[in-house]
């Protein structure tokens, strides 16, 4: 008899996975708070680490349309241009790797996963509040007091997981100092700067800004970061206005000025994270995606490494009968948290490297970047990674 599998929260973590462990067999349904299923009006890069996974769920054709595929990751000086790093992706990355590097708006990306699952998987306006394991599986119980019973849970809910806080107590996530601004600006009203179907990463004191290419070329999406040592605010998101986003870039090149006088709104983010969970899963009930390793996003990696997390747990449920099933989740933890650990590390490292001020440091590290050149072989581990074969011992992201 199939696994009866309960997911908590419907982003992209969630629905890849139903869609992985529907593919292994698993009966799936996914219990989302939200009415309708949505994402932050904003862009997502997909590595080919995790669109190699997404083409075997057979969504390769639905993706191409809605993808940019950037020719290349380069980095720039904040106030002249100077360019500091260029590694090619495209055409060479699809060699090396056998999948694309792919540009979204997420709202495009999470509607191709969701329309992918068979009919009924997903119920939405369903707030879980509770987790529980009973004597013979687990139980999940919701807001309007309904209550679902499953084989196994996954809480795929989010940097405020419900579940990681039942299953491991309540522990603030940490702000981390950096606040992004974010938007989309009609590509059309940037025709005039002719830019390269690139990620383009702006690096200055105190501060970095990216952009690329979204809804198959139609706008350019931005992120603007830089530090603010408080986040006063309940909520983590806020609607900063574009005249604030330009004086905090006051004095950087004319270019990030052109893409932000391009935008109609943009909204403010205060970024956090937390440090590696040391046990991911009690019993019959596991993570996955921002609930256990929420990472800062200066690797582009967390929605890629969510995705991941569902192949391989997917993997290690193949099969599995309803007594074996928490040692199948031990099995996952293991061979996952290695890899999003060292990513999460990547990602902080990343804070402090791409905001350096100017001095010995930057040209240090202005230097080590220049020296890169073509497909970079840093990348082999992140992007050649598949998260389905299972026989490789437990490993970090390089
Ligand atoms: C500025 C920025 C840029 C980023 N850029 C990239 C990038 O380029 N590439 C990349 O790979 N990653 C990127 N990320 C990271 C990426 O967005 C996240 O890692 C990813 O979206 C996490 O997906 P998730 O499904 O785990 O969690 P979420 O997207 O947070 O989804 C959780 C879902 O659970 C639901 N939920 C929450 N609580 C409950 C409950 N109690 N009951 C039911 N449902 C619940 C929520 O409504 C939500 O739908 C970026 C992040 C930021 C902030």
């Amino acid at each position: 008899m199939s696994l009866k599998v309960i997911i908590v929260g419907g982003g992209i973590g969630g629905t890849a996975a139903a869609l992985a462990l529907t593919r292994a067999g698993c009966d799936v349904r996914i219990f989302e708070q939200a009415q309708i299923k949505s994402e932050v009006g904003a862009g997502i890069q997909i590595s080919p680490n995790a669109t190699r996974l997404l083409q075997r769920y057979g969504l390769g054709e639905a993706l191409k349309p809605l993808a940019v595929r950037p020719q290349a990751i380069e980095a720039r000086r904040w106030d002249n241009g100077a360019i500091l790093m260029r590694e090619e992706l495209g055409a060479a990355v699809e060699t090396a790797y056998g999948a694309p590097y792919y540009h979204f708006h997420r709202g495009d990306l999470l509607s191709v996963l969701s329309d992918a699952l068979p009919r009924g998987v997903l119920q939405t306006a369903q707030c879980c509040v509770s987790v529980t394991e009973t004597d013979d599986g687990v139980r999940a119980q919701f807001e309007d007091g309904s209550f679902v019973d499953g084989d196994l849970l996954v809480g795929a809910d989010g940097i405020h997981s419900t579940v990681r806080r039942v299953l491991f107590g309540d522990e603030r996530p940490r702000f981390s100092a950096n606040v992004a601004y974010r938007g989309l600006a009609p590509a059309e009203r940037l025709n005039h700067l002719g830019l390269p179907h690139n990620a383009t990463i702006w690096m200055g004191p105190g501060g970095h800004f990216v952009h690329y290419f979204v809804s198959g070329g139609r706008y350019v999406n931005f992120v603007a970061v830089h530090e603010q040592a408080n986040w006063e605010r309940e909520s983590w998101t806020d609607r900063g206005t574009v005249d604030d986003a330009r004086r905090r870039y006051a004095g950087w090149h004319p270019q990030i000025h052109a893409i932000l006088g391009a935008v109609d709104e943009t909204f403010k983010w205060a970024l956090f994270d937390r440090a590696p969970l040391e046990k991911w899963s009690a019993g019959r009930i596991t993570l996955l995606g921002d609930a256990c390793h929420p990472m800062l996003p200066y690797m582009a990696q967390g929605a890629a490494q969510a995705i991941e997390d569902g192949a391989t747990l997917a993997a290690c449920l193949a099969g599995v009968s309803r007594s074996d099933v928490a040692a199948a989740l031990q099995r996952y933890e293991i061979l996952r948290k290695p890899r999003t650990a060292s990513i999460q590390g990547a990602a902080r490292g990343n804070a402090i490297t791409f905001h350096l001020p100017d001095g010995p440091e930057q040209r240090e590290r202005d230097t080590a970047m220049g020296a890169s050149t073509g497909l970079s072989p840093s990348r082999a581990a992140l992007f050649g990674f598949d998260a389905e074969a299972l026989d490789r011992p437990p490993s970090g992201a390089s």
